[in-house]
């Protein structure tokens, strides 16, 4: 038996794969290159010898999954491929629908009869929440194409899982939605490597290593304590352990949806300071205007998942969290060699 991961090749996807390795599981890795990187899948073929498999390929592309489970028995899915961009969503609505849609990888679920799915949701299905810390049951309300498209696969799930309890054939989903995702591996294998960066610690750690001149805080005028905004900060290695768990809590006919995020805010400002204490460096900054569509403040309450599985954050500390991102950036200034 195997697990496909999708996005193999991607920030998060490798550092699932590698978790996965690690616990010595048999893993399928599926990329589109895109915006995959070889040097992650070469770190994690070292890594997994015969039990990590590599294929390109796209998630629209129902018959190349279908072949892919059968062919390696595949029993359960984590799904990371996506686009990922809220900004860019907004201005390519189209590419984010048809990319990120859930019907033909959930047609080849169905045809390979895989019982477990693990959906890489975001806070984004929320919006702009009217409260925080975000429970799970805060209203739907989501402010950009990606963040539908997202919904849209929830939605996706849950109405196959009602088909699939109808037929009495075993199956489940969970549906994980994100925070703010951040920091590498600690081991300094895999890294966070965007072309362009488009998150705030790895565009700050771009500053310390002398790649920008400044950062720019966008906006320094919010109803928060230091006028910057509050995100949730989640180590992308607490994030995975969160997939592993749910995955093998998951009962057939189950569809679960928890919040993944530590818990508590950091504004833009803690997030330079952090960078400074971290790498030393003076790390300049500008005022700029507000990015459209920043909420004030996101932060999750992840009381459930810590309830009905027992996970919770274990890299809580800001600067814990920058020096796991810090060590892979200043070992590799030009990321993965591409
Ligand atoms: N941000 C910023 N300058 C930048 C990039 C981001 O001030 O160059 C802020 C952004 O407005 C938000 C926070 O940093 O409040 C986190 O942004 P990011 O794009 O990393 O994640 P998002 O919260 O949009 O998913």
């Amino acid at each position: 038996m195997a697990i496909l991961v999708t996005g193999a090749a991607g920030y998060i996807g490798s550092h699932a794969v590698q978790r996965l390795l690690k616990d010595g599981r048999t893993v399928v890795g599926l990329d589109n290159m895109e915006r995959g990187n070889d040097g992650a899948v070469e770190a994690l073929r070292e890594l997994g010898g015969k039990r990590f498999t590599f294929e390109q390929g796209d998630t629209t592309d129902r018959s190349h999954l279908e072949r892919l489970m059968l062919h390696n028995h595949v029993d359960a899915v984590l799904h990371f491929a996506a686009l990922s961009l809220v900004g860019e969503s907004v201005l390519r609505p189209l590419e984010y629908h048809r990319n990120n849609s859930l019907v033909p990888l959930m047609e080849a679920v169905r045809d390979a009869r895989v019982k477990r799915v693990v959906f890489s949701s975001t806070c984004a299905v929320y919006g702009q929440p009217p409260s925080t810390p975000v429970t799970e049951d805060a209203p739907y309300a989501p402010l950009s194409p990606y963040g539908m498209s997202k919904l849209h696969g929830e939605q996706v799930l849950d109405d196959f899982l009602g088909g699939r309890r109808h037929q009495n054939f075993p199956f489940a989903f969970a549906a994980l939605r994100y925070f703010n995702v951040a920091g590498c591996d600690r081991t300094g294998v895999l890294g966070e490597d965007h072309d362009p960066h488009s998150h705030i610690i790895p565009i700050v750690l771009e500053v310390a290593l002398g790649k920008r001149e400044h950062i720019t805080i966008f906006g320094e005028d919010y109803d928060t304590p230091d006028g910057t905004c509050i995100r949730d900060y989640i180590h992308v290695e607490d994030l995975v352990d969160a997939h592993l768990r749910v995955l093998d809590a998951l009962q057939d006919g189950e569809g679960r949806r928890y919040n993944l995020g530590i818990g508590k805010g950091y504004s833009v400002k803690d997030i330079i300071e952090s960078c400074r204490r971290v790498t030393g460096h003076a790390i300049p900054t500008e005022v700029g205007p507000r990015r459209p569509g920043d909420p004030p403040a996101l932060f999750a309450d992840p009381g459930k998942v810590q309830k009905e599985l027992g996970w919770k954050a274990e890299i809580t500390e800001l600067d814990a969290i920058i020096e796991s991102a810090w060590k892979w950036m200043k070992a590799n200034p030009e990321g993965y060699k591409k």
